[in-house]
């Protein structure tokens, strides 16, 4: 078994190449987003130090603590993953450099609101439940052209694509579907990212086109204590 940071991240890398080989696809069009919470600055400085750029963070205070202590990183790349709350936007705008988790209109305007007022333009994903009832978190299919529209009309905002968290699902056929559908919404919208796979599935999703994916435990481990 693989022990290190260093060594995880290689791996991963190596699937992904993999899987987009797979597909026809160019490894390099496929960003990986190493998920950091719940693990300490010290694991995402050993993965920065193995050449690692995007970050995942979920939980706003832990994110900015994180962003604050590594600020001697210069070219490092946050992203936020969790839910969102508005009353915390304004934390948020301080270290992201792409909010993946825009999945209502009331969020989407304190964003923009604020992210105008600071003169700044937020590169922004729109999350979608493709999921149905099951999917825990992002905003509905039938809500989404609307919460599109939302976005595009924020001038502090810039829209780059979709993002899902899909229902758990072991069969790779199964959590196809849902990748599947948040690449005709993508196209139906006329955007290119599209977040989607994480540790268990990110190869399925290379498959279906993603162009970001969300890893975590493959390449820290599991997430049982800080460390
Ligand atoms: C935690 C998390 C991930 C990473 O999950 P792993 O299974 O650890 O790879 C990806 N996306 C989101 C939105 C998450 O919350």
């Amino acid at each position: 078994m693989v022990e290190t940071v260093a060594g995880r991240l290689a791996l991963v890398r190596a699937r992904i190449a993999e899987a987009a080989r797979a597909a026809g696809r160019a490894p390099d069009q496929i960003r990986l987003v190493a998920v950091s919470k719940k693990k300490s600055a010290e694991r995402v400085r050993e993965a920065y130090e193995a050449g690692q750029r995007d970050f995942g963070e979920n939980y706003v205070q832990e994110f900015v603590a994180k962003a604050r202590e590594l600020a001697d990183l210069p070219d490092i790349r946050w992203h936020m993953i969790g839910h969102l709350q508005t009353n915390k936007v304004k934390h948020v705008l301080k270290v992201a450099s792409m909010v993946q988790t825009v999945d209502r209109v009331r969020l989407a305007q304190e964003l923009g609101k604020r992210a105008e007022a600071e003169d700044k333009r937020v590169a922004v994903l729109v999350e979608l439940n493709v999921g149905g009832e099951v999917s825990k978190t992002g905003g509905s299919v039938e809500q989404a052209a609307q919460l599109v529209q939302e976005v595009r009309a924020q001038r502090g905002l810039e829209l780059r694509g979709l993002m899902t968290v899909p229902p758990f699902e072991l069969e790779p056929k199964q959590v196809a579907v849902h990748f599947r559908r948040l690449r005709e919404l993508a196209n139906q919208f006329r955007v290119t990212e599209l977040s989607m796979g994480m540790s268990h599935d990110f190869e399925v999703a290379i498959e279906h086109g993603a162009t970001m994916v969300r890893v975590g435990t493959a390449i820290f481990g599991p997430r049982d204590s800080l460390c």
